[in-house]
């Protein structure tokens, strides 16, 4: 065999990635855009020793999985990887990514994991789902400003303006964007050579407040003739908020880390409600949380999904009024302020300083008096706070100069609190705060993640530390994508 040949492949598997898997000649082929139960033809693109990959030419015979995909630049974009799966098939995809994390990467029995784990939380219309949308800004081969999205794994960009997955306020903004860079002659920003203005457009719309927020990420100081544009956005129904971001770094970071807000207020405001989940309906109850946010604060993208995420995470928690809870990598304090309305005291901990004055805001926004905010990095004001906090700790007399080093009343509560919810980005959380965790003994532990692999990885440790693992439950946050939430719960055992 060599590469360029063509070959007939079943699929017979699926990566983590969203990619087919199938065997011809003793070789495994991986093959982008091909669904498990295809037959297809393919033809060879790269070939190793034992393994290779291969390009999608013909559809021999379809899954019986797959969907009418209804973005038609699905296989182009680099973000919809599994869009002609049926949506069903999507979920058991995901359970199935979950499970074979624990298993192979966390190193727990395949009949526990069954025993523990819950069914994926679908949602009903898994399309136009995210609140928020970042396009790149590029120029096409005519010279015109264009927005888009990265062709997958790359950095050109497909033009598109309206993402099946975002509101349609986005092509509307995008197009007063377009048009005012081109009467006004304002460049897009060019990776390769470093210059041009504008490098992407954040957009976020709240579902519950239909209030909406623009933000220019630029690779300069300010915004020419900005007025102009600004006149344009504010006709936009719910527009609230515009800001400009700086980065003039060559990164693929895409916010700074200065936003200055030129028109309207510096924040967006959307509401959360908790949902009774208890019977698997996830009917919504009255519990409703108002949340102030920031450009370049961490927000859940999937509004409707979130508040069934956050349902099971405080169910998980079983509180009932008095707890001492820690809240890690707590972002603008969303999961905080639900768990703060029935614990005693819950800390909460965010490494964006941006966030934490949201999520103070937040707080006093909804009444809140028993949840405080620390700014830093978790693995670092967990154990700067244990060793203040307990006696005959290891303590190293350095002075921190960070508010989580306060003590006084309650801090040995906290020093040992009854449960610690985590949520941290997809890298998990680093072994000095999951060593922290585990000296601060909690009852519970909750652990919310967006990457099951790292997940995976740190329920081991924790469940060698003393743990058990009692409930996960993986909630589709990211439908068409292969990305899944999930949520879980550890026990104290020793
Ligand atoms: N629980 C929040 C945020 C979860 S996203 C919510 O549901 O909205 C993860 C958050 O962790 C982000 O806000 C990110 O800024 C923050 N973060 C990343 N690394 C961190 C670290 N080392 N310590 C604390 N927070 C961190």
């Amino acid at each position: 065999m060599q590469k360029n040949d063509l070959i007939e492949l079943e699929i017979t598997d699926m990566g983590v990635g969203g990619e087919g898997i199938g065997k011809a000649d003793g070789l495994t082929f991986f093959v982008k855009d091909a669904i498990i139960g295809d037959t297809i033809c393919a033809r060879v693109t790269k070939l190793k020793k034992t393994y290779g990959y291969a390009r999608v030419e013909d559809l021999v015979k379809p899954s019986d999985l797959r969907c009418e995909p209804r973005c038609p630049q699905h296989r182009r974009c680099g973000g919809c990887q599994i869009q002609a799966m049926d949506p069903k098939a999507q979920l058991a995809f995901k359970q199935q990514k979950v499970r074979g994390n624990l298993i192979r990467l966390g190193g727990f029995a395949a009949d526990f994991i069954d025993a523990v784990m819950e069914p994926v939380v679908g949602m009903e219309e898994p399309y136009r789902y995210r609140n928020k949308a970042q396009f790149p800004i590029g120029t096409d081969r005519e010279g015109n400003p264009v927005a888009g999205f990265y062709a997958a794994r790359t950095h050109s960009i497909i033009p598109v303006t309206d993402c099946l997955l975002g509101v349609e306020e986005n092509r509307t903004i995008l197009d007063m964007v377009l048009a005012y860079m081109k009467e006004n002659s304002v460049s897009a920003y060019d990776e390769t050579t470093g210059k041009g203005l504008i490098r992407h457009v954040l957009i976020r719309y709240g579902f519950t407040t239909k209030e909406l927020m623009v933000a220019l990420v630029i690779n300069g100081r300010s915004l020419p003739k900005a007025d102009r544009l600004v006149e344009r956005l504010v006709t936009v129904p719910g527009m609230k908020s515009i800001s400009v971001n700086i980065n003039q770094e060559n990164t693929n970071v895409i916010l700074g880390q200065e936003t200055t807000c030129i028109w309207g207020q510096p924040y967006i405001t959307d509401y959360i409600h908790l949902r009774d989940c208890s019977d698997d309906r996830f009917a919504l109850t009255d519990t409703a949380v108002a949340f102030q946010i920031s450009p370049q604060s961490f927000y859940q993208v999937n509004p409707v999904q979130t508040e069934k995420l956050y349902s099971l995470a405080m169910e998980y928690a079983r509180l009932t009024g008095t707890e001492s809870v820690w809240d890690l990598y707590c972002g603008i304090g969303t999961i905080s302020l639900f768990l703060a309305r029935k614990a005693g005291q819950v800390y909460g901990v965010e490494i964006v300083p941006q966030a934490i004055e949201d999520a103070k805001r937040n707080a006093a926004l909804n009444g809140i008096t028993n949840a405080q905010f620390f700014v830093g990095k978790a693995e670092e004001v967990l154990p700067e706070f244990y060793a203040r906090n307990t006696s005959g700790a290891e303590s190293e007399e350095e002075t921190v100069g960070n508010e989580a080093s306060i003590s006084g009343s309650g801090a040995g509560d906290m020093a040992h609190p009854d449960v610690i919810v985590v949520d941290p980005p997809r890298k998990g959380c680093d072994p000095a705060c999951l060593d922290t965790m585990l000296k601060m003994q909690p009852e519970r532990i909750v652990y919310v993640s967006c990457d099951s692999a790292t997940l995976a990885r740190d329920l081991r440790i924790l469940c060698d530390g003393g743990y058990e693992l009692k409930r996960v439950r993986p909630v589709d946050q990211f439908s068409h994508t292969v990305h899944v939430e999930c949520v879980t719960c550890l026990q104290r055992v020793k």
